[in-house]
């Protein structure tokens, strides 16, 4: 590529006198005077086509149009030339010596002046060069080019005309950028405030955003990532699917509503269990996959895909035979969609329909970890030589969703709450339970953990249930663990006695409060 400089920028720059050491005063008084004098100074353009020397750019414009029948603003416009096309378009026609024919019957491309040769000047000082191609396009009036008038009247037209439908365009591709910056805003602050990809991530902005909460919610189940951590979890999918095959008598025929379908995995369980119609319903963008899907497997005719909140739409049929859904939360509860399940039933659902999974349990158990409990409290009384034990003040009240070993349990576990699906009431999910737990092992009690076993069971020949328990395989719901700041002492045989509260964070329906009172203390803890 050859060397250049650019032509109008550094011309200038040359021109621009040095500064002086001296005296600021002096610079000012002669300096500015003499750029005056320059400003003033007229023009002398030479033409492109002959000798002819014209005192403006404008008037050179119109020379070459009258006297040589070339508009050189129609043949800005008609190669759309930038800066660099221009000025090379204009050293062209000099270096060459070329008359005007060299512009009309010009070919698209390639252009002859599309070598970097022709950005160097040919004369000196060129006033040509030193327009911009855009303000001659757009300030010449156009009575100084009588001929381009008319013959472009129809050319502006569709200029405005694309100029128009590009602004169109524009501010639809606004909209939608504002709507997805806003979208973006929430799963930022959901993913600030919770760094795990996991439920519980998706789910964390909620309680900060009341207004958008449900915004939040069903975009965290918008994205696949969700999606595919509750598909793998083989436990929680193949229980559903073992269920749905290994009981068809019990969805032969039947008309069956999937509340929170998502990918739509457990609406084609049901119609390949021999279900007449599957209605399968999700506030979440995950459904456009679904349709997709359900497609996929020519199970359209079967499966009818509804985007909306369970509470909003209203279904194709008055009743349905059977409710599925998986609306679990950690510890059961958090997440709230059971509310949404319970709405569907009491709505929808015909006499003698059953939901599933039908019923789950609560379970808590006393655990003995003192690694843990070094690592998440003690850790706090000295970090890199610091006292921070105010941040167990902090870190304790909030409930942690995490992997607890079998071998840490100290006690038997213990059922806290059963709730039935086809009968339980909204207010019910908000208790309080006494609870005893049979310890043992004679060691320190640091924790209290909590999990949640499911079961497809009312009319089922084959029953099928799991557990989130931490004796059995891991789910994506790991357990619940509320951690004691201090620790005591259990004997193995005792009996250790308790009492728990659940109830809904009035702030954050979706998340939960919880309080256990264990021997002399009474202790909060949020799910959130
Ligand atoms: N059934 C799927 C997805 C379960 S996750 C599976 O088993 O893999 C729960 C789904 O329920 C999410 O996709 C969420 O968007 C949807 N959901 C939650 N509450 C809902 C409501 N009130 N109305 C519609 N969809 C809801």
């Amino acid at each position: 590529m050859a060397e250049y400089t650019d032509p109008r920028g550094d011309a200038a720059a040359e021109e621009m006198p040095e500064l002086s050491d001296g005296d600021d005063d002096d610079f000012d008084e002669d300096v500015w005077q003499s750029m005056e004098e320059e400003d003033s100074q007229p023009v002398t353009v030479t033409c492109l086509f002959c000798d002819r020397l014209l005192n403006s750019v404008p008037a050179t414009l119109q020379h070459c149009t009258e006297e040589h029948q070339v508009n050189l603003v129609d043949v800005i416009r008609k190669h759309n030339l930038d800066d660099y096309g221009y000025i090379k378009m204009i050293n062209f026609i000099r270096s060459t010596k070329s008359d005007a024919s060299c512009l009309t019957g010009l070919p698209d491309a390639p252009l002859p002046w599309e070598s970097e040769d022709f950005l160097r000047p040919v004369l000196q000082d060129d006033p040509l060069l030193q327009t911009d191609p855009e303000e001659l396009c757009e300030s010449l009036s156009p009575s100084m080019c009588p001929t381009s008038q008319s013959e472009s009247h129809g050319a502006l037209q569709q200029r405005a005309q694309a100029a128009e439908e590009r602004a169109r365009l524009s501010e639809e591709a606004l909209a939608r950028a504002m709507d997805d910056l806003h979208k973006l805003k929430l799963l930022a602050q959901d993913l600030v405030l919770n760094a795990e990809t996991s439920k519980s991530a998706k789910l964390g902005a909620v309680a900060e955003l009341r207004e958008d909460e449900d915004e939040a919610y069903f975009s965290s189940y918008g994205h696949y990532s969700i999606h595919e951590e509750m598909l793998k979890d083989k436990v929680r999918t193949e229980s559903y699917r073992d269920f749905m095959y290994r009981n068809p008598e019990v969805f032969k025929d039947k008309v069956v509503l999937d509340v929170g379908c998502g990918t739509g995995i457990l609406a084609m369980f049901a119609a390949r269990a021999g279900a007449k119609k599957v209605i399968a319903v999700d506030q979440s963008g995950i459904i456009y996959q679904a349709m997709d899907i359900v497609r996929f497997n020519q199970l359209e005719d079967k499966i009818t895909l509804i985007k909306g909140r369970i509470e909003d739409i209203t279904l194709p049929v008055e009743k349905v035979d059977i409710i599925i859904s998986e609306w679990m939360g950690y510890f059961l509860l958090f997440e709230s969609m059971l509310d949404s399940v319970l709405y569907a039933r009491d709505l929808y659902l015909a006499d003698g329909g059953t939901v599933y999974p039908d019923l789950c349990n609560i379970s808590l158990a006393a655990v003995g970890d003192s690694q843990k409990h070094q690592d998440h409290i003690e850790f706090w009384d000295d970090v890199y030589g610091f006292n921070m034990a105010c941040m167990k003040r902090v870190v304790v009240p909030e409930a942690m969703v995490e992997m607890v070993k079998a071998d840490t349990l100290i006690s038997e576990p213990t059922v806290i709450q059963t709730i039935d699906c086809n009968t339980v009431c909204l207010s019910e999910l908000e208790f309080a339970s006494d609870f005893c737990l049979k310890i043992t092992n004679t060691t320190e009690c640091t924790a209290i953990v909590g999990y949640f076993d499911i079961f497809f069971d009312k009319g089922c020949g084959n029953k099928v249930m799991f557990s989130t328990g931490p004796q059995v395989t891991k789910t994506h719901w790991k357990q619940t663990v509320f951690l004691l700041e201090r620790p005591f002492s259990v004997q193995a045989g005792e009996e250790l006695r308790g009492k728990i509260t659940v109830r809904k964070n009035k702030k954050d329906p979706r998340a939960l409060l919880i309080s256990l009172q264990l021997r002399d203390r009474k202790l909060f803890y949020s799910l959130q």
